[in-house]
C-alpha cells in the first residue's frame, strides 16, 4: 500500500545491446507485454522514416541497405521525436540503440538532464557464426510486426500470425548474409565497446543469447524484475 512517505517511482530505461540477429526485438516485445514498458527500436524507426520518404528517411536508406551505421544526427533526432511521446512515461527497452560512443553519451546527457540514468544495460551474447542463420531466416507479420523465424520460430498455423490473425508476412532488404557480415563488422567496431561503458557504470547484465527464446526471456525477465523493484 502506498504510505505517502515513498519515492515516486523513477521511469525505467533498459538498453538491450546485441549484433544483429541477437534477439533484441524479439525480447523486447515479450518485456514490453510483460512488465509494461515501451519497445523503441531506432532499426523500426529508421524503417518507417525511409517507408515514408521523410529527408531522414532519405538519408538513412542507402546506409541501410549497406550494413553501416547512419549518422549519430539523424538517429539521434527520431529517437528525440519518439522519446518525447507521452506513452513512454513507465519506462521504455531501447532496442537497436545507442549503437555509438556518442550516442551513448548523447542518452547519458539527456537522462542527467531529467534526473534519470540508464536503469540497467543488458547484452544479449551470441557467436557470430549463429547470426547468419538469425537473419537470414528472419520474418515478420506485415500488420502487426510480431517476428518470425523459418525453423526457429514457426507461426502455430502455417501463414497466420500467432498475435493478430494476419497472413502477409515480410522480410527486411537488408536481412542478406552480404550485408550481415557489414553489419557484423558495425556492431564489433563502434556498438562492441558500449559494454565496457555500462560496466563502468555499474548497470551491465549479460545473458547468454544462445539458448531457445523462451529460456532467454526468463534469464532477462529474472534480470528485469530485479532492477525495476
Ligand atoms: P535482433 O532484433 O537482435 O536483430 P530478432 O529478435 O529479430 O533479432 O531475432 C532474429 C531472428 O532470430 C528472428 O527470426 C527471431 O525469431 C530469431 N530468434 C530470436 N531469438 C532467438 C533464439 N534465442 N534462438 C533462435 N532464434 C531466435
Ligand atoms: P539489427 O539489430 O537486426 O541489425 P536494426 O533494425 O536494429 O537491426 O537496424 C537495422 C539498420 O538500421 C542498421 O544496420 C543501421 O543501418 C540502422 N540503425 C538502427 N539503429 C541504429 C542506431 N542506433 N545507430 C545507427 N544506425 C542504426
Ligand atoms: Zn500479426
Amino acid at each position: 500500500m502506498p504510505t505517502g512517505t515513498e519515492v515516486e517511482t523513477r521511469p525505467v530505461v533498459l538498453i538491450l545491446l546485441g549484433p544483429p540477429g541477437a534477439g533484441k526485438g524479439t525480447q523486447a516485445r515479450m518485456l514490453e507485454e510483460r512488465f509494461g514498458l515501451v519497445q523503441l527500436s531506432t532499426g523500426d524507426l529508421l524503417r518507417a522514416a525511409v517507408a515514408e520518404g521523410t529527408p531522414a528517411g532519405l538519408a538513412a536508406k542507402a546506409v541501410m541497405e549497406s550494413g553501416a551505421l547512419v549518422s549519430d544526427e539523424i538517429v539521434l533526432e527520431i529517437l528525440a521525436e519518439r522519446m518525447a511521446r507521452p506513452d513512454v512515461a513507465r519506462g521504455v527497452i531501447l532496442d537497436g540503440f545507442p549503437r555509438t560512443a556518442g550516442q551513448a553519451a548523447a542518452l547519458d546527457t539527456l537522462l542527467a538532464g531529467v534526473g534519470q540514468a540508464v536503469t540497467a544495460a543488458i547484452s544479449l551474447e551470441v557467436d557470430d557464426a549463429a547470426m547468419v542463420g538469425r537473419v537470414s531466416g528472419r520474418f515478420t507479420c506485415a500488420a502487426c510486426g510480431e517476428g518470425y523465424h523459418d525453423e526457429h520460430k514457426q507461426p502455430a498455423v502455417a501463414g497466420t500470425c500467432d498475435k493478430c490473425g494476419g497472413t502477409e508476412f515480410k522480410r527486411r532488404a537488408d536481412d542478406n548474409a552480404e550485408t550481415v557480415a557489414e553489419r557484423l563488422k558495425a556492431y564489433h567496431a563502434q556498438t562492441a565497446p558500449l559494454i565496457a561503458h555500462y560496466a563502468g557504470l555499474g548497470v551491465l547484465e549479460r545473458v547468454d543469447a544462445m539458448q531457445d527464446i523462451d529460456a532467454v526471456a526468463g534469464g532477462l525477465g529474472d534480470i528485469v524484475a530485479r532492477v525495476t523493484v
